[in-house]
């Protein structure tokens, strides 16, 4: 799996072409979308028009919360490929555990059966705690592959992060700009990114790479799209590194994943 790949949250289908075809030009091969984002049609529009070989794109999408259990996750994921216009996704993820409802290990054995059919070459899940996660590797005795989970210099999530991995599962982040509000202007990120002559975009998006964290900033300006994929070419020192550690106070823009549990 590309570490830095592209996400497509609150793109609307009629520009979610054209944002995908952007991201493809500039390099990027993985896309991260989900059904709920209700742009699966544009991206796949985006993946048919391209002449890059299906082999070498990575494609993420996600099931939506009020399609947990066993057959309705079948059948979601089926009208998901369709919109995709794929025979298979490289990534099946489980959106939010919603424990009120509590299907979500449940929900897990109905990917087991995707990935057994090779209609999804990875599962995994995203918003999981580890209490979520443990769950569901005690049940099942298979570990996902991948948590995706809210993850940026104001919430680095080291607790997850540990666990993650102890287990092997691999940690991606989302929002992994803080959703390009404030944090942006954080003034010990635009000593470093003066320092390097980057932009703090591309500061924040080397921390994650260089802690291990797989990233999908989205953007839908062409310019910015460019600019977090070339980030490949300076690195962070240590006391780079200590800085923006620093930074953490375990603030969320998102909600808590037990507290979540809208249907939609
Ligand atoms: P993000 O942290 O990627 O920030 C995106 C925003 O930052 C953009 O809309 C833009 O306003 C700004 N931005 C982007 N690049 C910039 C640049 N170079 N300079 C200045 N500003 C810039 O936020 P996100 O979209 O919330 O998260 C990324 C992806 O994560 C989503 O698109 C989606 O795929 C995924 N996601 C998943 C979940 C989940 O529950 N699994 C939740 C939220 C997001």
């Amino acid at each position: 799996m590309p570490q830095l790949g592209f996400g497509v949250w609150q793109v609307p289908d009629a520009e979610a072409a054209d944002a995908v075809g952007a991201a493809l030009e500039a390099g990027y091969r993985s896309i991260d979308t989900a059904a709920i984002y209700e742009n699966e049609k544009g991206t796949g529009q985006a993946l048919a028009s391209s002449d890059i070989p299906r082999d070498e794109l990575f494609v993420t999408t996600k099931l939506w919360n009020s399609e947990q259990g066993f057959d309705s996750t079948l059948r979601a994921f089926d009208a998901s490929l369709e919109r995709l216009g794929l025979e298979y996704v490289d990534l099946y993820l489980i959106h939010w555990p919603v424990p009120e409802q509590d299907r979500y290990a449940e929900t897990w054995k109905a990917l087991e059966r995707i990935l057994a059919d090779g209609r999804a070459r990875a599962i995994g899940v995203s918003n999981f705690h580890p209490s979520h996660l443990q769950r569901v590797i005690d049940e099942s005795g298979t570990v996902p592959a991948l948590n995706q989970i809210e993850l940026h210099p104001r919430l680095q999530q080291p607790v997850p992060r540990a666990y993650h991995a102890d287990q092997g599962i691999a940690t991606e982040a989302w929002s992994p700009l803080g959703q390009g509000k404030d944090l942006l202007q954080d003034p010990v990120l635009t000593g470093i990114a003066e320092k390097h002559g980057r932009t703090v975009a591309q500061v924040v998006l080397r921390w994650h790479l260089q802690i291990g964290n797989v990233v999908i900033p989205k953007s839908v300006t062409p310019s910015r799209i460019r600019e977090n994929i070339d980030v490949f070419g300076f690195e962070l020192d240590a006391a780079d590194m200590g800085a923006v550690e620093a930074l953490n106070s375990d603030s969320r823009l998102g909600p808590d994943p037990d507290d979540m549990n809208w249907l939609g």
